[in-house]
């Protein structure tokens, strides 16, 4: 009623164009009618009110107000933050060695609307090397908002800490961070109608009050203060802190709210609200290829249905025809089960969307749709369920939209379940559309490499910059040593095991402290700890779970101390928890062994791409295995040093660490890296090794 009022006040004010019979209606006022229909049975119900011309425009006033209030807001903090950016400096007396570097390159990168791709190391400071100059950079008009976008939760505290510095200079900028609906609810469940939950019920009554007082008492909005003020005035904190983004500088939050189909920020990046003068700053982009995949790649499998079909037993219309969808799907996996028998196959993989199972998921969602709407109000059991079902079906037919020649179908059978999915083999072409939301972007990882193979898989092209700052720490604190010795190919694993213990020993017992070793796999992982801690048992281990939960990753990480009088061993799998992300200073990680060249798992998936580079680029095998291999490796290693103070041990096993092709692959950091084939050669390094005496 409110909009159309709006309406009605816009044509009383404007009666040029009206003819004299409408301008006589109109002198008397205007009648305003709402229609409802309800499309399940048809039923329309009509509402009328009549308002006069004084009391459309004393609402439009009230409304004009209250926006006013809004926009001086807004133009007053803009004037406070842009005049305290111009006084603020950058927060320390000096840069970093390679920091300065990059903070102009992203600077240029915003100024040039492009896109910048660059690798700098553990201890740039390239968090404050992304945000100072972009911060600068709003402040000269050069853009509006800032998304500082990561793939993990601690690195969204980084950015925090950086402006909380920025902030104890004097700058006043507002960021809020974001969290996922399901993890700042204040609900077990999130369940976001008013019947159900109490912030749900007259949020929009409370928001604005809560907004302003959000806004005005805070600059950096983490998710804590979100909900504490959600509380405080009774609103949802997710829909909270989605609104305050709206009148923030800065967006800290996950590569989802960028890239993802279902859950991208709609408010700024949805088709015909256009893109904003943003600036997206990605960190840690060597995740963002594979995280994109997985976000559009998807499946649907024949027990999601037939569970549905076979619970349900209602007799009315709208049922029966929902379960005679669903029959149709059943039996379209079942024939696909038996051709697939009959092939003697377990998969199948198809260039194209096959239209039929389109059709089917189709009707499906137009069925369940009415049915959802019938049922919504009887809290019928099986209402959750045939959700769920829906929303997969849902992004699969958004995803089948997307389908072109970077997917394949995949149709196969697992553990008694029969399943269609559509696979995504090149994420570029998505990632290079969905960076069109921002006027620029910086993507930055301490791994990038190969430079221009991360420039290709993040939707680069050749005009777009590429950056690789060597480390800012010195060389000789690291003893890097890649043992050719041993392979640790597939077919020599056996073999390699007991050189493997023996090499391990020999790194861990020079010097006491605490190491990391990490494995291709769990299962070449517990062959070596068995023999280790058969071997060697005077040496303290530990051994990575392949499931953890929060408190038992916290418990195997806080072993790592740095008073240990002793020598702790952590085995670990390379690639996993442990291999990134993790941040042990100082003496609580003294070395980092890494058995083999990361390559992921020989499997169906991986293959297929592989087959796809090769024949786009000819490079199949570096692109599917080589390159995401070698980026764990580099993470891995990268745990060791993490401050100028550290020092420590990285020691590669893998005779192909001695090959060119390798070699090829180390970053320039690296060039001290000393290569040996025995055991006795490694002794003597680390004899020689000044922070090991
Ligand atoms: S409306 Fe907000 S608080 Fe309520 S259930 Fe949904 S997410 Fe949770």
């Amino acid at each position: 009623m409110g909009q159309a009022k709006c309406y009605a006040y816009m044509y009383m004010k404007n009666p040029d164009k009206h003819t004299a019979e409408e301008k006589e209606i109109e002198r008397s006022g205007m009648t305003i009618q709402l229609t409802y229909c309800q499309l399940e049975t048809g039923e329309i119900q009509r509402i009328q009110r009549e308002f006069s011309f004084e009391e459309l425009e004393e609402f439009f006033r009230g409304l004009l107000d209250k926006y006013g209030a809004w926009m001086d807001y807004e133009r007053d903090w803009k004037r406070l933050r842009d005049s305290s950016i111009k006084e603020t400096g950058f927060p320390f007396p000096t840069y970093r060695k390679g920091q300065r570097k990059l903070a102009v390159a992203v600077y240029r990168t915003i100024e040039r609307e492009r896109k910048l791709y660059a690798q700098a190391s553990t201890g740039i400071g390239k968090t404050l090397a992304t945000i100072f100059p972009s911060v600068k950079a709003m402040a000269e008009g050069k853009c509006d908002k800032l998304f500082y976008l990561t793939a993990k939760t601690v690195t969204r505290t980084v950015a925090e800490d950086a402006l909380r510095l920025m902030g104890s200079k004097g700058l006043r900028f507002k960021s809020v961070t974001l969290r996922a609906k399901e993890k700042i609810c204040f609900l077990d469940e999130a369940i976001c109608n008013p019947e159900h939950c109490p912030y749900a019920k007259g949020h929009y009554d409370r928001i604005n009050d809560a907004l302003l007082d959000l806004l005005e008492n805070n600059d950096l909005i983490t998710p804590e203060i979100t909900a504490e003020y959600a509380k405080k005035h009774r609103v949802c904190p997710h829909e909270m802190g989605l609104d305050a983004a709206l009148w923030t500088d800065l967006v800290i939050g996950d590569y989802n709210h960028a890239f993802d189909p279902n859950v991208y920020l709609k408010r700024f990046f949805s088709d015909g609200v256009g893109s904003g003068d943003y600036i997206f700053l990605i960190d840690e982009a060597h995740n963002l290829a594979d995280r994109v995949r997985d976000m559009y790649t998807c499946r649907l499998e024949k027990s999601a249905f037939y569970n549905i079909k076979k619970k349900l037993k209602d007799k009315n219309k709208v049922a029966g025809k929902l379960r005679r969808t669903l029959d149709g799907i059943n039996r379209y996996f079942i024939d696909l089960r038996k051709e697939l028998e009959a092939q003697e196959k377990t998969s199948r993989v198809e260039a194209d969307r096959d239209m039929v199972f389109n059709m089917l998921i189709m009707g499906f969602l137009n069925d369940a749709g009415q049915w959802l709407t019938q049922e919504k109000l009887n809290a019928h059991e099986l209402h959750g369920e045939v959700l769920e079902l829906y929303f997969d079906a849902m992004n699969f037919a958004l995803i089948g939209e997307l389908y072109d020649e970077h997917y394949c179908s995949i149709k196969e059978t697992c553990r008694g379940d029969v399943s269609v999915s559509y696979f995504c083999l090149d994420p570029s072409g998505i990632i290079a559309r969905c960076l069109e939301r921002a006027k620029a972007a910086v993507m930055f990882s301490a791994t990038l490499t190969p430079l221009p193979y991360f420039r290709e898989m993040l939707g680069g092209s050749e005009e777009d910059g590429m950056i690789a700052l060597p480390s800012p720490f010195r060389r000789e604190r690291m003893m890097l040593i890649a043992h050719r010795g041993i392979s640790t190919k597939y077919i020599d694993r056996e073999r390699s095991v007991a050189p493997i213990s023996r090499a391990i020993y020999e790194a861990v017992t020079k010097k006491k402290g605490n190491y990391l070793v990490f494995f291709p796999s769990y299962e070449y992982m517990s062959r070596v700890y068995a023999l280790f801690s058969q071997a060697f048992p005077e040496i303290n281990t530990l051994l990575q779970q392949s499931t953890m939960d929060e408190e038992e990753r916290a418990g195997f990480l806080a072993a790592f101390d740095e008073d240990n009088p002793e020598t702790l061993v952590g085995f670990c799998v390379l690639g996993g928890i442990f291999s990134e992300g993790i941040d042990l200073k100082g003496d609580r990680l003294i070395g980092s062994i890494i058995v083999g060249v990361g390559l992921p798992k020989l499997s169906m998936r991986q293959e297929l791409i592989r087959e796809y580079f090769d024949q786009k680029n000819g490079m199949g095998f570096d692109y599917a295995y080589v390159y995401p291999g070698m980026n764990k490796v580099l993470q891995a290693a990268g745990r060791v040093i993490r401050t100028e103070e550290d020092y420590g041990l990285v020691l590669l096993i893998d005779s192909r660490f001695g090959t060119k092709k390798y070699r090829s692959l180390f970053p320039e950091h690296w060039s001290h890296i000393k290569t040996i084939k025995d055991i006795s050669e490694l002794k003597s390094l680390l004899e020689d090794f000044a922070y090991f005496k």
